[in-house]
């Protein structure tokens, strides 16, 4: 999802939890490069990935904007963007074909599901108090005193909810939201 700022590194680093590991060896996803030749501590430039966080959440928003609609009969499978649209009991149907409905490629919830993730990742305080392994919360407990790792989650979750506040959703219990949707223990 991201690149390892390091100007001769360029890493990819993938941030899809909170927290990485088990048992003894959690640890932060804000922690070292995954390069093991690249001493970076991706906590310790939280500007920076912020900045590509804030690229990506731009694309996404641009995605949705864009309004692409895909033919769901599979035969066809058109792309449209072009309006207006012919309407057949409240469908849209596809101009390519003249029968399969068109469905949006991006949906708002989609959007809002992606936004909401962003701000899951980077909430380090929740992603603590939902350990319930005894090991895993005292380790955690720990890092999570650090001074870069705890600004660098404050600073990412702030770029995070500055976006998703500006969606007519953000008063939707996230909490409600995400126990359907990723296994938090
Ligand atoms: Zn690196
Ligand atoms: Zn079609």
């Amino acid at each position: 999802m991201v690149k390892c700022p390091g100007a001769t590194c360029r890493r990819e680093i993938v941030l899809d939890v909170p927290l990485k590991g088990a048992d003894m060896y959690i640890e932060a996803s804000l922690g070292k490069c995954p390069n093991e030749q690249c001493p970076l501590i991706v906590a310790k430039n939280h500007v920076a990935i912020g900045n590509q966080l804030t690229v990506a959440i731009r694309d996404h928003i641009k995605k949705y904007y864009q309004g692409w609609m895909k033919c769901e009969d599979m035969a066809c499978g058109a792309r449209v963007r072009k309006m207006p649209l012919m309407f057949q009991r409240g469908h849209p149907v596809c101009p390519s074909c003249n029968k399969g409905v068109l469905n949006p490629e991006y949906t708002d919830s989609m959007l809002y599901t992606q936004m909401c993730f962003y701000q899951y990742l980077f909430d380090l305080d929740r992603a603590v108090r939902q350990l319930t392994e005894k090991n895993e919360k005292e380790k955690a407990q720990q890092f999570s005193k650090d001074p870069d790792i705890k600004e660098a989650y404050t600073h990412l979750r702030r770029v995070a909810e500055s976006w998703l506040k500006r969606s007519e959703y953000s008063e939707v219990n996230l909490d409600k939201l995400f126990e359907g949707l990723f296994a938090v223990k």
